[in-house]
């Protein structure tokens, strides 16, 4: 399996993604808003882009969809439940459904609502996985959830699923939005060694030769991962007073996800 991350260079800060078969050349696009850049990456490799999948319905994944399908006749795959908010779509997918790429490259479907309820990400069978994550979870953060998401749904996709993969998973996000969310996680835990090393190495990094995070990483920097952390629930509470001493991991989870959304 041969992975391209697409920086896009727009104000969003989108990821695109080329997943390709080394054996046939044939490559699965996620999310290829920059349709023109995804198309010349594609050409320049050698690569016939057979499918395009969107993580979501939110028109910063879908935008290039028309334009990548016009230039090669792939198929759009999208969650099942997007099939009336997302036009198109040849193969409505659920949880456990295996897409393959070529002759080499297998991905698992996850149904990981959160962000917005119709959202898949995928997880390759591979050696070492690599988790192809949308608006779920970012480097060092998690999705918001005022288009269309749910918190507590989140939190279920993080804790019931996310963070049971193993820690070697790669973690390809849909925006760069490490810098921000890594300062959120001093701000939240400012004794996190990990996350202060860390941004001094990324802060100002080229996002064309972004730093591919692991779980592993993302449990050591990602607030959303750290709901038993003491610091991260001694500064909750200094904002929520009427918190318990020993909150339950989901209330802190959607505190922290409440924290995010004016910080
Ligand atoms: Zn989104
Ligand atoms: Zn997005």
């Amino acid at each position: 399996m041969i992975v391209e991350q697409v920086w896009t260079g727009n104000a969003y800060r989108n990821f695109n993604y080329l997943i390709a078969c080394p054996e046939t050349g044939e490559a699965m696009a996620i999310d290829p808003l920059d349709h023109e850049k995804c198309l010349a990456v594609a050409a320049d490799r050698g690569w016939r882009i057979t499918q395009v999948l969107n993580t979501h319905e939110h028109g910063d994944h879908t935008g290039g969809n028309a334009a990548v399908i016009a230039a090669t006749g792939a198929t759009l795959l999208a969650h099942a439940n997007a099939k009336d908010k997302i036009p198109g779509i040849d193969r409505g997918l659920g949880a456990g459904d295996v897409i393959k790429v070529g002759a080499t490259v297998e991905l698992e479907a996850l149904d990981t609502p959160g962000h917005t309820m119709s959202h898949v990400c995928l997880l390759s069978h591979t050696d070492t996985p690599a988790l192809f994550c949308g608006d779920t979870l970012f480097n060092a953060g998690a999705g918001n959830c005022h288009s269309g998401g749910h918190p507590a749904e989140l939190y279920q996709t993080f804790a019931g699923q996310l963070a049971k993969l193993p820690d070697a998973t790669l973690i390809y996000p849909g925006h760069d939005y490490i810098t921000n969310n890594l300062e959120f996680t001093l701000d939240r835990e400012p004794d996190n060694a990990k996350a202060k090393s860390l941004l001094a190495d990324v802060g100002g990094q080229d996002p064309d030769d972004a730093l591919v995070s692991t779980l592993g990483l993302e449990k050591e920097i990602n607030t959303f991962f750290r709901l038993h952390s003491p610091s991260v629930i001694a500064r909750l509470r200094e904002a929520f007073p009427d918190l318990p001493d020993a909150p339950d991991a989901k209330t802190v989870f959607i505190k922290l996800r409440e924290l995010r959304n004016s910080w």
